[in-house]
């Protein structure tokens, strides 16, 4: 199994390249981000709870998050290995996952880490808000809220991963095609 988590802060086109990893790997895609939108808009009870916190730009409660993952890993046991895109996003949801994974008996094999400028950031937010209707990419006080709770709460992940060995950094700036070059050739370097 290849278990890979795709890293970076709010912006870092996370959700573009899993695209380009899945269809090269044959990977089940798991975006926390895409699972709580998807229950907002079915307004479910947890979709409910969520929204307050994703208007705000603040994290949904880890067990809330963990809960789903295992979840949506548990549903699909034929997978190949799952991209997490969006999570984990705190030291507590990173310690669940290696739990979960180890108990598969397939730990992760690496975190890319797509380093994207601050600026470069806000700017793709609000350019995607226009498009996306997301109201958590229209306001840029609660963009710079989320850029502000992924350096506190998340980046730490950095150090958590790297003390693993399974820290890689990936240049996140340029064009979408470049980038995902740069992703493919270090998961080749993993396998
Ligand atoms: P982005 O990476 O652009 O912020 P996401 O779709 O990954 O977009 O996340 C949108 C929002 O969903 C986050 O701001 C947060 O409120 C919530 N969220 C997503 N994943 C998690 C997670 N792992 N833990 C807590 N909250 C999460």
């Amino acid at each position: 199994m290849l278990n890979l988590v795709l890293f970076g802060p709010p912006g870092a086109g996370k959700g573009t390249q899993a695209e380009f990893l899945i269809s090269t790997y044959h990977l089940n895609h798991l975006s926390t981000g895409e699972i709580l939108r998807n229950e907002i808009s079915r307004q479910t009870s947890l979709g409910n709870q969520a929204k307050k916190y994703i208007d705000k730009g603040e994290l949904v409660p880890d067990s809330v998050v963990i809960c789903m993952i295992r979840q949506k890993m548990e549903s699909t046991p034929e997978a190949k290995g799952f991209i997490f895109d969006g999570f984990p996003r705190t030291v507590d949801q990173a310690v669940a996952l290696d739990k979960l994974l180890i108990k598969q008996g397939a730990p992760l094999k690496g975190m890319l880490s797509l380093e994207v400028e601050e600026q470069e950031l806000i700017d793709r937010l609000l350019k995607r808000g226009l498009i996306s209707g997301r109201s958590d990419d229209q306001d840029l006080s609660i963009i710079k809220n989320r850029i502000e709770v992924y350096n506190q709460k998340t980046a730490p992940l950095i150090r958590y991963y790297s003390d693993q060995g399974k820290y890689y950094s990936i240049n996140g700036m340029g064009n979408i095609e470049d980038i995902a070059d740069r992703l493919i050739k270090a998961v080749d370097t993993l396998q």
